[in-house]
């Protein structure tokens, strides 16, 4: 989550009052840092990944899995840690084979059965780097588990199979329903407490004038009934005015229904930040990163189970859009817009909208011609000297209110912070994020950020997916490479990538020629085949580029499989051998080649079927429980025994530090 400031937070009426100031001064300190940090260069090229766990407590006895609600303890005990290693008094990371590592960071999240942890610092450029972050990613989890209690362990599931059921899965336990969400599912305390969270969660609520609404469709099984009607909603509560939601109809037959904040934001995902080396640069990796999100959401797929349920989507995104789409019924369209400024068609959650690289090769037809922006700001900004793409992206994220507003704050306008700017640009939440320096750190430049990734059960693909995402920069950089489709098929891509089994049984729009422009037939590297380093050349010294044709020509409809391998008539190369290609043109030694390979090896298998998806994993292993009756219920036993065996795997992992785990786990025979 973005910033932690502390203060007098307004409820909702007071602070919709405060939003228009807000706003301006968030513009106000945009144009100041922009103007700052626009002339950067040369900063450095590093990355770096977010990885969020659950925290589980077992109890074998009884069991029972819940989720434990000691973030805050366990966070604590973590800080008295690292405070010790700066000191200097804690032991040296040579014994623990983490030499010349900074140990890992951790950070709150939404959940408070949630931790995120980041490396201690960002990873470099070097091949090297990358072949630390895998064990990395293993000693961070470790260090968590050393602050937990003997039944406590981090997991990366990114939903726990039972929250929001009517057992006690949560520890201490406390009842529904609370003031701030009103959920009937989970009580206030299953949210973070700093006043940040729960302050969110409310004036969502109090924006949209109902509850959050989210309904996933169930997974129909043979002895699912039908229709099916959430038995786990309760329609006799008169304890709030939301109560009123589920008989006015917020429920869907055939859905699995869930009311709160937590539901969506309580999921875990893999994030990845990369630094460019200046604005140009990452603009551009910005735009060529966008088609990639609903691709590698699809490739990630984690999410079958919602509130005991099996359901008929794979994927976690909508959810969380769901969770906190703070849109009023006049901005949705449900009623005539009479208070409110515009319709807006996307949750403020949801895949993004606009490209913002100075790209000749942006073609006015990639945009989304829906894009509601604040026309007022996006002239403030252009008359500020901001050129209008650039303009255009921050007026469409500034359409927005911004929700959590501490008091303190609107004393006094300080262009040499953030904060109000970071108030609306961190409640954003879109596939990739943009990130301007920070105004008080001139080590940091402009970055990006790819935010679709499911978090994935063990770290070896946790590591696998960052470094496929960090390869594919590097070859889009290398190659400048150019995967441009109308910005609207990304948003219809994201809808595809929700559909179980979307992996394999769907098709995904996909730019059919990535180079730069359109070489003679005889230097197109044949399929499949890792094009040598020469087509490389071959690719900067273009041909006079032919006329362009209709943009609907430039792309079709491909499956993972052929965008991740490349298609069988030749016509995309594929992603890995796009990677392989680049790797064939710099020098990597032998050692770490061999290396990356088993990481790229899971990807291509994952996408040719080979192996399986994590959601795919976890719908076999409650096929073949003894206890499941093919009703779609995933009860408590299953969900002890579901949680167990993913403890188990990241155990196993982490004993024999073994790469090979994950290939075993999902093969078909
Ligand atoms: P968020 O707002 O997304 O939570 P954070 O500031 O917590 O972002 O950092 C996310 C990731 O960015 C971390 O993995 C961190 O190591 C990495 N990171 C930090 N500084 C940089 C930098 N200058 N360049 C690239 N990555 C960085
Ligand atoms: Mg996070
Ligand atoms: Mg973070
Ligand atoms: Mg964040
Ligand atoms: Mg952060
Ligand atoms: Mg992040």
């Amino acid at each position: 989550m973005g910033l932690l400031a502390l203060g007098t937070a307004l409820e909702w009426p007071e602070a919709k009052k405060k939003a228009h100031q807000v706003r301006q001064w968030g513009i106000e300190q945009l144009l100041a840092n922009w103007r700052r940090a626009k002339g950067k260069e040369r900063d450095a090229l590093l990355w770096g990944d977010e990885v969020e766990y659950l925290v589980v407590a077992l109890d074998d006895a009884a069991k029972k899995s819940r989720l434990s609600l000691a973030q805050a303890e366990i966070l604590k005990s973590l800080a008295r840690d690292e405070a010790l290693w700066k000191a200097g008094s804690c032991k040296n990371n040579e014994d623990n084979g983490h030499d010349g590592e900074e140990p890992p960071h951790f950070h709150p999240e939404f959940g408070r059965f949630m931790l995120e942890a980041t490396p201690g610092r960002p990873w470099g450029i070097g091949f090297k780097d990358l072949l630390k972050v895998e064990s990395n990613m293993k000693w961070r989890r470790e260090v968590a588990k050393a602050h937990m209690a003997p039944n406590e362990c981090p997991i990366t599931l990114t939903t726990f199979p039972r929250l929001g059921t009517k057992d006690d899965y949560i520890q201490p336990y406390y009842a529904p329903s609370g003031p701030a969400l009103r959920s009937q599912f989970v009580p206030d305390q299953i949210a973070n407490p700093h006043i940040r969270f729960p302050t969110l969660a409310a004036n969502i609520r109090s924006r949209r004038g109902r509850k959050v609404e989210l309904n996933v469709p169930v997974f129909k099984d043979t002895n699912t009934p039908t229709p099916f009607k959430d038995p786990t909603v309760n329609y006799d509560l008169y304890n709030w005015p939301e109560d009123a939601d589920v008989r006015n109809g917020a429920a869907k037959v055939d859905h699995v229904y869930m009311d709160a904040m937590a539901f969506g934001m309580g999921s875990c995902c893999l994030q990845i930040t990369f630094q460019a080396k200046n604005m140009t640069e990452g603009r551009r990796l910005y735009d060529q990163l966008s088609p990639l999100g609903p691709i590698l959401l699809a490739l990630t797929a984690a999410t079958p189970i919602y509130k005991g349920f099996l359901v008929d989507t794979d994927v976690r995104w909508n959810q969380i859009g769901g969770a906190v789409d703070d849109r009023t019924p006049e901005e949705l369209g449900e009623a005539p817009l009479e208070n409110d400024r515009w319709r807006i068609p996307k949750s403020r959650y949801a895949s993004n909208s606009t490209y913002i690289s100075q790209d000749p090769r942006l073609r006015k037809e990639y945009f989304d011609p829906d894009l509601v922006v604040d026309e007022d700001i996006k002239k403030r900004l252009m008359d500020g000297g901001m050129d209008e793409l650039l303009a255009t992206h921050f007026a469409h994220l500034f359409i927005r209110d911004p929700l959590v507003i501490f008091s303190e704050d609107l004393e006094e306008l300080d262009l040499n912070k953030a904060d109000h700017f970071e108030n609306l640009q961190s409640t954003n939440w879109q596939h990739m994020r943009f990130k301007p320096p920070p105004p008080d750190k001139d080590d940091v430049g402009w970055r990006v950020e790819f935010r679709s990734m499911e978090i994935q059960i063990t770290d070896f693909e946790n590591a696998a997916f960052s470094i496929f995402i960090v390869l594919i920069t590097r070859a889009i950089l290398s190659f400048d490479l150019n995967f441009y489709i109308p910005i609207q098929r990304t948003t219809e891509n994201m809808e595809t990538a929700h559909a179980r089994n979307a992996i394999h049984d769907r098709k995904f729009y996909f730019r059919k020629d990535p180079f730069p422009r359109r070489m003679p037939k005889s230097t197109q590297p044949s399929n499949g085949s890792a094009f040598s380093s020469t087509t490389s050349s071959a690719v900067n010294t273009p041909p006079p580029s032919p006329p362009l044709g209709p943009v609907e020509t430039e792309y079709e409809l491909m499956t993972i499989s052929d965008i991740v391998n490349g298609c069988a008539d030749g016509s995309f190369p594929g992603l890995i051998p796009l990677v392989e290609s680049y790797l064939n043109s710099v020098n990597v030694d032998v050692e770490t080649r061999c290396f990356l390979a088993s990481y790229l090896d899971l990807i291509r298998k994952r996408a040719d079927g080979t192996l399986w998806t994590g959601a795919r994993w976890i719908r076999e292993f409650v096929a073949k429980h003894p206890r499941y009756q093919h009703d779609s219920v995933v009860s408590e036993e299953i969900c002890y025994d579901l949680v167990k065996a993913v403890e188990e795997m990241t155990a196993q992992e982490g004993r024999h530090g073994s790469v090979g785990w994950e290939l075993l786990r999902g093969k078909r025979n």
